[in-house]
């Protein structure tokens, strides 16, 4: 297991653009195997590379947060957790969980892509996370607040956001393969915060000033105390 160094707010590698991945290599899936033990360490419900100081276009996060209610769908997922071991293999039985993908049974190209986007069990945190490389936000809709929205990076904080109530997601998964989803509430918060941040797009840009300058000055006094 490795745990990544997270880097924290005001580091200006936050405020970069990440790059989008050509190959998803060994580097990139080791990157992204790393991603999650840090992440399920800290612990967190999701992380995007550039927290870890990588430029790539690459989120993880975890599908269970916020669905303490599953559908009957999620029955499958045993069937579908894989060893840490099995990780790299493309087996045809591990792509199979479609668990949190919402709203798309009426379309079938959706439902294909919406195939792909497997989960990846965490054999050393026994929890499942997901990962989407060079991913897009291709819809939006609704509204709500993300209330107290916090971040790895942004200790010590956390604020209200506003954000997209519902949003479709088109990527790649650690296959390569094509996947496309929609999904709402608290995943599409997550997943717009980790997006975010491959535009180097903190929370706390979407505050209010007032806020943000509050949460400016309360870390200028903590580096000056150090
Ligand atoms: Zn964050």
């Amino acid at each position: 297991m490795t745990i990544l160094k997270i880097i924290e707010y005001p580091d200006p590698f936050l405020t970069l653009k990440a790059k989008p991945v050509e190959n998803i290599d060994e580097e990139i899936l080791k990157l992204i195997k790393d991603m999650a033990d840090t992440m399920f360490n800290a612990p967190g419900v999701g992380l995007a590379a550039p927290q870890v100081r990588s430029d790539k276009r690459v989120i993880v996060y975890n599908p269970n947060a916020g669905n303490e209610k599953r559908s009957e769908d999620d029955d499958n997922c045993d069937e579908n957790e894989i060893d840490e071991d099995d990780f790299e293999q493309t087996d045809s039985d591990i792509d199979e969980t479609d668990g949190d993908i919402l709203a798309n049974e009426e379309s079938e190209d959706n439902a294909n892509f919406a195939k792909n986007s497997k989960s990846v069990k965490d054999n050393k945190h026994n929890e499942e996370y997901r990962a989407i490389i060079n991913p897009e936000i291709i819809a939006a809709s609704g509204s709500l607040i993300s209330e107290n929205e916090a971040c790895l990076s942004v200790p010590d904080y956390s604020a209200d956001v506003k954000r997209f109530s519902k949003i479709t997601v088109r990527g790649l998964n650690v296959d390569g393969k094509k996947i496309q989803f929609t999904t709402e509430d608290i995943q599409a918060v997550i997943i717009q915060h980790e997006i975010d941040h491959l535009e180097g797009v903190l929370y706390i840009d979407r505050i209010s000033m007032l806020k943000r300058n509050m949460y400016k000055k309360k870390i200028k006094k903590q580096s000056q105390t150090k």
